[in-house]
């Protein structure tokens, strides 16, 4: 088949098991933070959010990932909020999502913590 070039790419097909992945993390964030499993993906959070403003941050985007299990560059991502809370005061299913941010950042750190070993 001719290789047809349109200026972008197929993604590589992912597939995510959930019966099989590794939930531990997840499991250690609804524990922490109990309103984490309200969210209804409305993008609120995202909309208002102040990093939001200045870079390409997506809060909204970053919790689906920690969802799926997918946690590669979050780290990283999560260092660009502010912690200003703006996000929390508009959330319409009181998701605590200063909290969450928090913790997601300590559950990621130590989990690298604990592979460094
Ligand atoms: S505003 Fe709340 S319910 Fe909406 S996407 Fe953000 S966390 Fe989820
Ligand atoms: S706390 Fe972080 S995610 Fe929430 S609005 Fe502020 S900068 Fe955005």
């Amino acid at each position: 088949m001719r290789n047809l070039k349109f200026g972008f790419a197929i993604s590589t097909p992912r597939s995510i098991n959930l019966d099989t992945a590794d939930d531990r993390m997840l499991k250690e964030l609804k524990a922490a933070v109990p309103s984490f499993k309200r969210c209804m993906n409305c993008g609120a959070c995202s909309a208002t959010c102040s990093a939001r403003q200045f870079t390409d941050y997506n809060i909204r985007r970053i919790h689906s990932l920690f969802r799926q299990q997918q946690y590669q560059d979050l780290e990283k991502e999560l260092q660009k909020c502010m912690l200003c809370g703006k996000c929390t005061l508009v959330c319409p299913r009181g998701v605590n999502l200063r909290s969450m941010i928090m913790n997601m950042r300590k559950i990621l750190t130590d989990s690298k913590r604990k592979n460094n070993e």
